[in-house]
């Protein structure tokens, strides 16, 4: 089904999942008015005019947003933890009549009037990855599954990436980031650990995006990977399908290398997959449709993997709708995930009580295996969690409790609301570092454990 290609009825027409955005619908940004279809659907413009600063930004929408929005952008980009980097495609995508509340400029473009301060809790490297790491760029944490982080850069960047320790440039905020260039060397490495280790079934090509690596780097990492006997499964991650499908369209070499490795699985009886990433019904339009069907054409089972985010799919209907829109393009819903406890973006993170009711309100409405598993990565490196499946939640306070008997037994991991989710009286408390001690061991306590080893899990 076809919409119109007047920007504002396609924005409001965007309630049946069946309706997918088409035309020409970059028109309406002042820097692509001249810009033809063939152009703008060729992946080499995606890449040359993707924005990487606010000047850039600046000549690009014009007038659009108005002065006062380049302030804001300006001064959330010094308090951000990832820099600035938006596709053309995306950008288009942009409500600019209502860009304060536009699901897309909430998760790339950083409001300095919409940030809010950090919850006490927060850790860098929330997920403690680095504390797993055989060798740089290999995350062993379960046991017949690692995560492998070829390269450190990304066709986007998300001011909620929770690596943003190691992906992307330096900000302001971060500045010092463990690198993970693209580089044999470091990927022979770990190859080499993952054939000494012969549990290890499962591996996740991710990054930094896998869209960002060459189509012969990503074809001899696919080989050598499918090769080692052990290796049954391996995934490539990528938000690309998100943030530029045209370079599914248009990048030949990228997709027949792609194409190439989940034949070979294949003929190995094994599987090699995409996990994407969207998180808003907005972000799906036609081209993303048209990406899809030529990878539904070439055998590609692609996953989606949501962050869970206030003000962009918290509504348990923009879930509902992401949900069935996905699975209207043949993309399987995986998982969403609580907001993991990373700087600078507390304004996106929702209570655990909110996501729980977004996850009733989604189940039912199509087929299981169309229905994503909600679940909370742990700090602490305690994996992820179903998050119903909490041993004990203080709604009060905002703390949950969790238990990993297959990845960290007999540890404490905890997840905290964020402070804005709380009644007044209580954030206060969240203040005090003995009230905070205090919320954090009550918690434990009641989840049946000690105060001490709870410190420890955090710590
Ligand atoms: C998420 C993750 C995986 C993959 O987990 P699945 O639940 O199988 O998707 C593997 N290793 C690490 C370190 C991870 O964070
Ligand atoms: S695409 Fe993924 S790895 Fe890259 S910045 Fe976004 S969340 Fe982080």
């Amino acid at each position: 089904m076809v919409c119109s290609t007047s920007s504002n009825r396609a924005f409001s027409s965007l309630h049946d999942h069946r309706e997918l955005w088409d035309g020409e619908y970059w028109r309406h940004i002042p820097g692509f008015s001249q810009v033809t279809q063939t152009e703008f659907e060729s992946h080499q413009f995606q890449q040359r005019a993707t924005i990487t600063s606010v000047a850039q930004l600046r000549q690009t929408l014009g007038d659009l947003p108005g002065d006062a929005f380049y302030e804001d952008l300006s001064a959330g980009i010094r308090n951000a933890p990832m820099a600035l980097r938006i596709s053309p495609h995306l950008l288009s995508l942009v409500d600019w009549s209502n860009a304060a509340h536009d699901p897309i400029r909430t998760q790339f473009l950083p409001l300095r009037s919409r940030q809010q301060p950090d919850h006490p809790m927060l850790q860098l490297d929330s997920l403690a990855e680095r504390k797993d790491s055989p060798v740089p760029g290999l995350t062993h944490r379960y046991p017949d599954k690692a995560l492998f982080l070829p390269v450190d850069t990304c066709p986007v960047y998300c001011r909620f990436c929770t690596r943003s320790y190691a992906v992307g440039a330096e900000t302001e905020l971060v500045t010092e980031k463990l690198k993970l260039h693209a580089s044999q060397a470091r990927w022979s490495q770990a190859f080499e650990y993952i054939e000494s280790k012969p549990g290890l079934e499962d591996i996740v090509i991710s990054g930094g995006d896998s869209y960002n690596l060459r189509a012969d780097h990503l074809e001899a990492i696919g080989r050598r990977l499918l090769e080692i006997p052990h290796v049954r499964r391996i995934r490539f991650a990528t938000k690309g399908l998100c943030v530029m499908p045209q370079k599914v369209l248009s990048d030949e070499r990228w997709t027949d290398a792609l194409t190439r490795v989940a034949e070979l699985a294949r003929r190995l009886h094994k599987t090699a997959v995409v996990h994407t990433h969207f998180n808003s019904p907005h972000e799906i339009v036609g081209v993303t449709r048209r990406a899809m069907d030529l990878f539904v054409e070439r055998g590609i089972t692609v996953r989606c993997q949501t962050v869970l985010q206030n003000g962009v799919n918290s509504d348990p209907s923009v879930m509902q709708l992401l949900v069935k829109r996905l699975g209207y393009i043949n993309i399987q819903p995986y998982y969403v995930y609580f907001h993991d406890m990373v700087p600078g973006v507390e304004d996106l993170r929702t209570s655990l009580a909110a996501g729980l009711d977004v996850e009733k309100r989604v189940r039912g409405t199509t087929a299981g295996f169309h229905t994503p598993a909600f679940v909370v990565d742990t700090m602490g490196g305690g994996g992820k969690r179903d998050a119903h499946s909490y041993e004990y939640y203080d709604r009060t306070n905002g703390v949950a409790v969790f238990t990993s008997p297959t990845v960290k037994p007999g540890k404490w991991f905890l997840y905290f609301d964020p402070l804005a989710s709380l009644e007044p009286e209580v954030r206060l408390r969240w203040e005090l570092p003995s009230e905070r001690e205090a919320m954090v061991a009550d918690a434990i306590r009641c989840a049946g454990g000690e105060t001490r080893s709870a410190w420890q899990a955090i710590a």
